[in-house]
């Protein structure tokens, strides 16, 4: 994905079943970037290895430290092409579209995001 003139890079999907709540999937996920050598620099700069919470079910948090579902996702095209993949149907909770409904919205603006799926 190239965005915002950042470098490519690769991002992907993954649905997961825990016993976590969600504060503590957050922090059980900054633990594995921290794992993964990430170095902050500046705010959505470069960086290892990011990992963000989507959504959780239905449930919504709005927290100083955790925003569920993601405030962002439904304006990324790198987050709902993957997303749209694996749980198309998903409904957000606060906007009521499915992941794919937000993916088609999303592809029909003109968003100037540049996405190509590769096989790894
Ligand atoms: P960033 O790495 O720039 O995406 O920001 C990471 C910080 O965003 C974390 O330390 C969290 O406290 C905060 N955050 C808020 N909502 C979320 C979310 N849904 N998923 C991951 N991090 C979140």
């Amino acid at each position: 994905m190239g965005f915002a003139g950042q470098n490519w890079f690769i991002n992907a999907a993954a649905l997961l079943q825990t016993a976590l709540e969600p504060e503590d999937l957050l922090e059980t996920l900054l633990a594995v970037e921290q794992d993964f050598g990430r170095v902050r620099t500046i705010k959505w700069g470069p960086r290892t290895l990011d990992l963000d919470i989507l959504y959780y079910g239905d449930k919504r948090v709005d927290s100083p430290r955790l925003t569920i579902p993601h405030p962002l996702m439904h304006e990324r095209l790198f987050v709902l092409a993957p997303l749209a993949e694996i749980d198309p149907g998903w409904v957000h909770p606060m906007l009521e579209l499915s992941a794919l409904e937000m993916l088609e919205r999303l592809r029909a603006m003109d968003h100037g995001q540049e996405i190509e799926k590769v096989d790894i």
